[in-house]
């Protein structure tokens, strides 16, 4: 080798060795396709790579999303019943109450200052409302009751006792820790006339259009006159649940209370052979699930427990 072949080979080594270095420094290797974060929006999972049998270059191996006990009594779909109480512990974290007054996105009235949802749903309760008002013509829709905590409940279970007894007391009053207000994903809703003053929510043009309307908006009427027998909670007009739009959609079409739609998810329902909603927003496919370990979804998905035995999977197709 001459001098000159010498001396290019000497600087291409030098910066190859530079390009090396350089590379260290900035952190190394890239990030593996299987590390970025799933789009859940309510699903706490923990996400494991499955062991790599393919190299790197070619399909990313399948992301496995690992649930716990925890998962199964949090998200949209959470039963709560006589039967089935509220997860407080499991919901700590998770629950982001906001007091409706200074988060709503227009005014319309709370009975009280204190009145609370779960975050996530005041964007769909906001528009709902908007919605009630504009088809009626009038501004009198309101909040009525909303967020309720154990202690609170068990307040409003003393007074309805003393007001009227006992026994309307059980028929419309659920036991503090089995109430549906304690997941921040209920709300009464009201007519207020603009003195302040409250009419009947259950005799108002109000309330038909939002039996027919809410499943639009992601919320379902909770307690019907003919599901008393299985829900254990009179006829009422006024309360209303969100459980996320494709599933308002399904259970609304179908006339299905909470309690059955979860149990025909669970009969009806797998991974292979889902339930497929289409609602305002696209189509749904639907499973429930007992694994606490399952496939990542490809696309927009979440994940809720139905507070019960399992979890419900909801994949928005492309
Ligand atoms: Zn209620």
């Amino acid at each position: 080798m001459n001098n000159k072949k010498c001396l290019k080979a000497q600087i291409l080594s030098a910066l190859l060795l530079t390009l090396v270095l350089l590379i260290t420094a900035c952190g190394g290797k890239k990030p593996a396709e299987n590390e970025t974060l799933p789009p859940a929006e309510s699903s706490t999972a923990s996400v494991t790579a499955a062991p790599e049998t393919t190299p790197a270059e070619s399909t990313p191996a399948p992301v496995r999303l690992s649930f716990s006990e925890k998962d199964i009594h949090t998200g949209d779909l959470v039963l709560v019943n006589s039967a089935y109480p509220f997860d407080f512990e499991a919901n700590a974290d998770t629950l982001d109450i906001k007091n409706i007054r200074e988060n709503q996105s227009f005014y319309y009235q709370v009975d009280k200052l204190e009145f609370s949802v779960a975050g996530r749903i005041l964007p769909h309760l906001d528009a709902m409302i908007a919605a009630c008002d504009e088809a009626i013509g009038t501004k009198e829709t309101g909040i009525t009751s909303a967020y309720r905590t154990k202690e609170y409940q068990q307040g409003v279970m003393e007074e309805i006792t003393a007001a009227y007894g006992e026994d309307y007391a059980k028929k419309y009053v659920a036991t503090p820790g089995y109430s549906e207000h304690h997941t921040g994903l209920a709300v009464d809703v009201g007519i207020f006339y603009p003195d302040g003053s409250q009419g009947s929510f259950s005799d108002s043009q109000n309330a038909v259009w939002m039996r027919n309307n809410c499943q639009h908006f992601g919320f379902v009427r909770r307690y019907a006159e003919d599901k008393t027998a299985i829900t254990g909670i009179s006829n009422e007009a006024w309360h209303f649940r969100y459980v996320g739009m494709p599933h308002a959609f399904y259970m609304t079409a179908h006339n299905l209370c909470l309690e059955e739609y979860i149990d025909f998810l669970r009969a009806g329902t797998s991974e292979d052979e889902p339930l497929t909603v289409t609602c305002d927003d696209g189509t749904y496919d639907i499973f429930f699930t007992a694994e606490m370990e399952i496939e990542e979804p490809e696309g927009m998905y979440t994940v809720s427990g139905n507070n019960v035995d399992g979890l419900i999977v909801t994949v928005k197709r492309e």
